[in-house]
């Protein structure tokens, strides 16, 4: 007997072509059987899949749960809004200083009160990325692989010298780094040091271990965030955009790949390429240092929105929403396979803090970043199809790629032996973006008023589910996720 049976679903498969006609068997959490059918007697539970589309649970690789909200509140509400859009695994970056915690200290302290926080507040399973800030933190990677399974570690290019919004001064305040120490590239070199130590001295765990760079220079912002607000011609999304221009992107991304060489650090993951200077960087790095294993991410926001986009400053997000010929740069080398995969970069800003309440279209005083983890399939299905991109790709960027890079081996996939983490997926129904149908407390979408063809009608997590026809149900069933997973 099995614990439940998905019946009649046209499943897709990374790597293969199409879709075809099954059911789903899952017990003990566990994917057990896909085949074209299996006897509806064989199990405690039926779910008709009425002939929909049904694509692995997607795994988030890049989300800000509790920056702007309380996390133990943002938790409870944007993991929902992750489960309604068939996000099972929510993977999120966390540090210390301003926003999240508003602490600082040890990691070993830092952490496990991060981890008691989440627990039980999860609707999908979840882990977090962690960047280390204070140069003790660099000695806390062993610990926090070996007793937390933490694999992936992040580099923000940029926060020495500029901060989280721009313009920001004051930056010891802002990452509340002991006196005498610097957030600057000679930390960022020991920090892959330490990345690479860990690989070494692990190296059955070495596959599941990885750096990833927010790539940005600070001294390039700085100086042309000064130009455009001097010259005042620009405003919103296009003055932002100039402010932190492509070039200060490119010129990152060479300086980390350097590093990375240099410290002989090999599984790089370049986040959020927003633009073509940045896409043809990352493109010559790979190519002057092939035996460095490069990822590069998109987001679903760079992939859709230029910055001519009606919801104006509500995009606001580092780095930039740029023009549309980045936007269609994007796509070609995605389409091309250069790009490895789409994430949301959801972070729950909500309107009422978003911008400022009596200067709301000063992009300057708006603060940066947005949700839409909730969009996620949707939104690359709307956009990926019409361009020629098959929903066997679509599963590819939106589940087994970040799988297999952030150490999640039973996520990503649709086989024997994986994870029950299923999405059910109606390819015909059309539908207009409204916040107001969001589980997501930010109360705008940067994707208001876009038509988006393609709706997840239900979500398996480990088989149970949490998610149908535009309910979240029960109470958060989401596992830690102590990687290699
Ligand atoms: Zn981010």
């Amino acid at each position: 007997m099995y614990d439940l049976i998905i019946k009649n679903v046209f499943v897709v498969q990374p790597g293969n072509e199409g879709s075809f006609h099954a059911d789903i068997a899952i017990s003990n959490g566990k994917i057990e059987a896909i085949t074209p059918f299996i006897p509806a007697d064989q199990a405690r539970q039926l779910y008709d899949g009425n002939g929909q589309l049904a694509f692995p649970g997607l795994v988030d690789a890049h989300m800000h749960t509790g920056i702007y909200n309380p996390l133990a509140e943002d938790a409870l509400t944007e993991s929902r809004a992750a489960a309604s859009g068939g996000v099972t695994s929510s993977l999120n970056y966390m540090r210390t200083g301003k926003y999240y915690l508003n602490k600082t200290g040890s990691y070993a302290n830092f952490y496990p009160e991060v981890l008691d926080i989440s627990s039980n507040r999860f609707y999908v399973d979840y882990t977090y990325h962690i960047a280390p800030i204070q140069y003790s933190h660099i000695e806390e990677i062993e610990l926090l692989l070996e007793k937390w399974g933490v694999t992936s570690f992040k580099i923000f290019m940029f926060y020495g010298n500029y901060g989280l919004h721009g313009n920001s001064a004051a930056q010891k305040d802002f990452l509340m780094t002991p006196e005498g120490e610097f957030y600057d590239y000679a930390h960022f070199e020991f920090i892959m040091r330490g990345v690479t130590r860990v690989m070494e001295k692990y190296p059955e765990k070495a596959d599941s271990i990885s750096l990833g760079l927010h790539c940005e220079t600070a001294e390039i912002m700085r100086a042309y965030t000064r130009l455009v607000q001097e010259e005042g011609k620009l405003t919103g999304l296009r003055a932002y955009s100039a402010a932190r221009p492509p070039h200060s992107e490119g010129l990152a991304i060479f300086i980390a790949s350097y590093l990375a060489n240099e410290t002989a650090c090999k599984n790089i993951n370049l986040l959020h390429l927003t633009s073509a200077k940045a896409v043809d960087a990352a493109m010559m790095m790979q190519h002057v240092f092939p035996h460095i294993n490069f990822k590069r991410e998109v987001t679903l926001a760079h992939l859709i929105l230029d910055y001519d986009c009606a919801c104006g400053v509500h995009a606001k997000v580092n780095p930039p929403i740029r023009c549309r010929g980045d936007v269609e740069y994007l796509w070609k080398h995605l389409l091309a396979g250069n790009i490895d995969w789409v994430c949301s970069d959801h972070a729950c800003c909500k309107a009422e803090i978003k911008t400022d309440l009596a200067d709301k279209k000063n992009v300057w005083l708006a603060k940066s970043g947005f949700g839409g983890t909730e969009l996620l399939l949707s939104g690359l299905y709307t956009e990926g199809i019409r361009r020629g991109l098959s929903v066997n790709r679509i599963a590819e960027l939106l589940s087994t790629n970040p799988a297999k890079r952030f150490g999640l081996h039973s996520k990503g996939q649709l086989s024997e032996k994986y994870d029950g983490d299923v999405v059910l997926f109606d390819p015909t129904q059309i539908f207009t973006v409204d916040s107001k149908d969001s589980e997501s407390t930010q109360g705008y979408s940067v994707f208001e008023g876009h038509t988006f063809q393609g709706k997840v009608t239900a979500t398996f997590l480990r088989g149970q589910l949490i998610f149908e026809n535009g309910k979240v149900l029960g109470e958060p069933k989401g596992n830690y996720l102590h990687r290699p997973y």
